[in-house]
């Protein structure tokens, strides 16, 4: 495609996402297809010629915009956020256009000092323990997910360990992200060495029986070396201890990683900084701006207090990376904080994202959506069929119809086949709960109150069939 080309093909790409997010709204929330449809639309072999670009744009529509359930609508209210902006798209099409590799500080410094920069900017903005500066032993990386820096920090902690892997355990809370088992799992770590502690009613890890835990395991001659607790847990939004949980870390020389995937953006206001508190006694931590802070996927923010620990788990040298700026030990070689070496410059769309909002306008953003779910709240707990199952913290609202399972499910699988909205559920002490998630860009008040009115409309419709 020669530069005029692809002006003229950019152009119209860059129409063709603007119309797709202006119309978006008519389109289904949860695709219709079945499985197997879209394949059966594509060519059974490659194409020995190249095609058009106007023939590939077309197939997009008729071929792609089918198969997709389409997260950015405003009335995706299913699993959790991933609010994207124009700013955040911008910087990841110029990071494309750079097409730039920043394994090593030497294969593009702008792309590890931006991303050092930018990670520290955000210390402050969250008001994150000035420990995870880069300016102190501390730092921050950006991974691709939570799900990797679980794994990244579990090696850290094994490395810090330096035991039999058979006697290490870990420990999180029986409504811990599923990326805990996984990490654990890749690691190495026994299966029967890895504890779900119980939760309270607020379904927060209970730090007494995570300390009665780690004293009966010290006693049978185990080994713990790392707890994964939450803030802000998938199925509730329920937050874990901290404080409390750091002190039996900090007693026992465990690691100790926080997880706060989509709940932790909310510090970015003040009044919600509770959240962290207890952060300080944590090893390393982690919150997605890919969910809740209007960033593209991939983009999760992670710190670590002492680097040289993740460091040491993590670098290996070979001849062919060596250069100047890694010997001199003054500059950050990101490789060596995740498991892939090669890296995009991810840094760019989250600084697009923060320069062009400012702080302000996203702790508008946030206030916004957890107002909102206060409403939709007050609206469940004043309807005589629905009933709370937790107050919600942030902003995601749990909640059930009164009756059976099967009463919530059929109002699930009708709500979905609408295609006017999309909602998961969950298992909240043993009953199938709905989940209302509230924190898409293009969410207001109005979107969550025809939501609402659908959800009453249906179980109506429901309580007369299971009578
Ligand atoms: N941790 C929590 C609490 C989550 O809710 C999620 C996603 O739902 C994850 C981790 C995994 O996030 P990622 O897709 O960034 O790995």
């Amino acid at each position: 495609m020669s530069s005029k080309e692809f002006r003229y093909w950019g152009y119209k790409t860059i129409d063709w996402i603007a119309d797709y997010l202006e119309k978006i709204e008519q389109l289904p929330v949860l695709s219709q297809v079945e499985p197997g449809d879209i394949r059966a639309k594509l060519p059974e072999t490659a194409p020995q010629q190249g095609e058009s670009f106007e023939k590939i744009l077309k197939d997009i529509d008729e071929i792609i915009v089918p198969g997709l359930t389409n997260w950015q609508s405003p009335n995706f209210f299913a699993f959790f956020p991933t609010g994207i902006s124009a700013p955040s798209i911008l910087g990841e099409l110029i990071s494309a256009g750079m097409g730039v590799q920043g394994m090593l500080w030497a294969t593009s410094p702008a792309c590890t000092e931006l991303e050092t920069h930018v990670l520290d900017w955000l210390v402050d903005m969250l008001g994150l323990p000035s420990g995870f500066k880069s300016s102190t032993a501390g730092g921050g990386v950006i991974q691709d997910s939570a799900s990797s820096a679980v794994l990244v920090a579990l090696l850290a902690a094994r490395e810090q360990a330096k035991a039999d892997m058979n006697k290490l355990v870990a420990y999180t809370s029986n409504q811990a992200h599923s990326s805990i088992e996984k990490a654990a799992k890749i690691a190495g770590v026994n299966r029967e060495n890895l504890r779900f502690i119980e939760v309270d009613t607020n379904y927060a890890m209970r730090s007494e029986a995570l300390k009665q835990r780690i004293t009966a395991d010290i006693k049978l001659g185990l080994i713990p070396f790392y707890i994964a607790a939450t803030v802000g847990t998938t199925s509730s939004n329920a937050v874990d201890p901290l404080t409390e949980i750091g002190a039996i870390a900090q007693e026992h020389n465990i690691w100790l990683h926080v997880d706060g995937a989509m709940s932790g953006t909310a510090a970015i206001c003040p009044e919600f900084r509770w959240i962290h508190q207890g952060l300080e006694l944590a090893d390393s931590y982690c919150f997605n701006p890919h969910k809740w802070m209007m960033t593209n996927f991939d983009c999760t923010c992670f710190y670590v207090r002492d680097r040289a620990k993740l460091i040491q788990a993590l670098s290996i040298m070979p001849e062919y990376l060596k250069n100047q700026a890694s010997a001199s030990g003054k500059v950050i070689d990101y490789r060596d904080w995740q498991i892939s070496l090669g890296r995009r410059f991810r840094s760019l769309k989250l600084w697009f994202v923060i320069r062009h909002y400012g702080i302000e306008g996203l702790q508008h953003y946030i206030r916004k959506h957890i107002a909102i779910a206060q409403e939709f709240t007050e609206w469940v707990n004043s309807h005589p069929s629905f009933e709370l199952v937790v107050n919600p913290p942030f902003n995601l609202v749990c909640f059930r119809h009164r009756g059976s399972d099967e009463i919530n499910q059929a109002i699930l699988n009708c709500l979905n086949s609408s295609g006017k909205l999309y909602l998961t559920s969950t298992k909240l002490d043993q009953k199938l709960t709905l989940r209302m998630s509230i924190g898409q860009a293009t969410t207001e008040k109005i979107h969550v109150q025809q939501a609402w009115q659908l959800i009453c409309q249906t179980a109506d419709a429901m309580e007369n069939q299971f009578q």
